[in-house]
């Protein structure tokens, strides 16, 4: 067994392994893991420093996730968009392939809470060659996201498996790898791994830090060996209300992030997805961050704001607005100071 996969198995999955930790009440915990499970791997609570802390709060189950019966199970209409298994067809030249629904812990607010960390779930071999077959129909796909779940917690063989095949495609462009251990699970980024990605580079890894507590020297060393490796890394973090809604919190991260050679790419407003309300933060709370970032810290570190319209309207930016008004020709911008300056623009 691989280190990671070592760590993996040991994760603390009940209220009586976390009461061994922390001090905790069970019953309550149990009422909740029985609709969303646990997942705390050894590594991740070891990021914990205390109670409620920004760590604690992404993946210690909460009683509020099961008191507040609001929001939709699938408000972007995921299952609507997946005209096969495993294969959501939602942009015209991109798809996203579900390869299996575990991860490396289960985040308390996962967006795709339905089904992640249900039951087991992976991609059989016959949903995998329809999925190929697929994208090699579909000319119009130049760029194919490899996600989950985490793709990641599949074994090397198998990650190669699916690279193999896609690079085959004449008409993709891009591969994606969407994972989260890069901050959950650094050590399952092993020199195997990277090197498996060379050889179907340029690839492009998205992952997800929400908070610079995550930062750590096992992060720095596997973002380190994937950057080497020629991976394209970018960061798609959510604004979680306890958690990173604070602009001293986000532009920490933004900057952490940088300096591992990560760059900053998408900041969700999160999705109104059942059982996770109470980490949901208001569009005009997260335009002020946006507002703090802007002009604040290099541009290299700003992320796009972005909110995931409901009913699968699709990911859709939002910005601080800079233009105060316009007519015709004459624009009249406030600066990121708050001072008017006057713009003509061409005909
Ligand atoms: C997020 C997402 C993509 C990729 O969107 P980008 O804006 O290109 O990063 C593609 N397909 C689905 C279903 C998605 O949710
Ligand atoms: S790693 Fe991503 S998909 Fe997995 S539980 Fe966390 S947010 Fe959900």
């Amino acid at each position: 067994m691989e280190k990671w996969q070592e760590i993996i198995s040991k994760s603390i999955t009940d209220s009586n392994a976390l009461s061994k930790i922390f001090k905790i009440d069970k019953k309550k915990i149990d009422k909740v893991i029985g609709k969303y499970p646990m997942k705390i791997n050894l590594y991740y609570l070891g990021l914990i420093k205390k109670r409620n802390d920004p760590i604690w709060r992404q993946c210690v189950p909460d009683e509020q996730e099961i008191r507040l019966g609001i929001g939709k199970k699938d408000p972007l209409l995921e299952e609507k968009y997946s005209p096969i298994k495993g294969l959501i067809h939602r942009y015209r030249n991109r798809v996203l392939l579900l390869t299996s629904n575990v991860c490396a812990g289960n985040c308390r607010f996962c967006t795709r809470k339905r089904k992640v960390g249900i039951e087991y779930a992976a991609l059989q071999e016959r949903d995998r060659i329809r999925a190929f077959r697929y994208v090699k129909k579909h000319r119009g796909i130049r760029d194919v996201i490899i996600s989950g779940g985490d793709p990641l917690l599949l074994s090397d063989e198998k990650i190669e498996y699916y690279l193999e095949n896609l690079r085959r495609i004449k008409h993709v462009q891009i591969i994606r790898i969407d994972s989260r251990t890069l901050c959950t699970l650094p050590q399952r980024i092993t020199p195997n791994l990277c090197w498996i990605f060379k050889k179907y580079g340029p690839i492009y890894f998205n992952t997800h830090f929400n908070h610079v507590q995550e930062i750590t020297k096992e992060s720095r060393r596997a973002a380190s060996l994937l950057a080497d490796s020629g991976v394209v890394i970018g960061n798609q973090a959510v604004l979680l209300r306890g958690i990173n809604d604070d602009v001293d919190a986000l532009k920490q991260l933004f900057e952490g992030l940088l300096s591992m050679r990560i760059r900053p790419y998408y900041l969700y407003i999160p999705d109104a997805v059942q059982g996770t309300y109470h980490f949901r933060v208001s569009i005009a709370k997260a335009l002020k961050f946006m507002r703090g970032l802007i002009g604040y810290t290099s541009g290299l570190a700003i992320p796009h704001l972005i909110v995931d319209l409901k009913h699968g309207g699709g990911k859709t930016p939002v910005l601080p607005k800079y233009i105060v008004r316009h007519e015709g020709r004459r624009y009249v911008f406030r600066n990121f100071e708050g001072k008017k300056f006057y713009y003509a623009d061409i005909y």
